[in-house]
């Protein structure tokens, strides 16, 4: 069980575009274990992609399933792609655990298609709504290197960032703020 430290913003690699997944061997299992336990261990965390842990591989791993119910253990998209999506959109709240503290108004598609291979090298598609499908289409932005700060103004973008940088500086008696 490996728990990789996750990559928090200005970090260049969060903004890279992810290759395909081209073999399904045993450094493929190795991450998918490492996506898994670190989003395991994340709290408050629905979905991580593995950019988040410095792998710029097209893979997710989410925590929710299309009823919006916890699945134990979180089920793992590969080569995922948007195949459909609704005209119709919906703003909600969005955070991120490469952004911490910030919660940010995104509009999406209500509903999509998605095809995706699985961790058996099983090709799958999923049609998706509401949380289900707003938290797969946060996930397969990372994988394109979009995170939630690049749906803000240059300015705001600056703010989010520097806000984040602060919050994460150690307090005056070298502990790292609990947040
Ligand atoms: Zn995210």
């Amino acid at each position: 069980m490996t728990i990789k430290p996750i990559l928090i913003v200005p970090d260049r690699r969060l903004t890279q575009t992810s290759q395909p997944v081209s073999a399904f061997d045993a450094s493929l299992t190795a991450l998918i274990d490492d996506l898994r336990d670190t989003l395991i261990d994340c709290d408050n965390g629905i979905g991580l992609a593995a950019p988040q842990i410095g792998v710029l591989l097209r893979v997710f791993a989410l925590r929710i399933g299309p009823d919006e119910q916890e699945v134990s253990p979180p089920t793992i998209f590969i080569n995922p792609a948007i195949t459909h999506h609704d005209e119709q959109t919906e703003t909600a709240q969005e955070g991120c655990l490469s952004i911490p503290d910030t919660f940010i108004d995104i509009t999406r598609p209500q509903s999509i298609q998605l095809s995706y291979t699985d961790e058996h090298n099983q090709p799958q598609s999923c049609s998706a709504r509401g949380l289900f499908a707003r938290c797969l289409q946060h996930e397969n932005d990372h994988l394109n290197g979009v995170l939630l700060l690049h749906r803000l103004s240059p300015l705001k973008r600056r703010l989010a960032v520097r806000k984040v940088q602060k919050s994460l500086k150690p307090k005056k008696n070298g502990r790292p703020s609990p947040k």
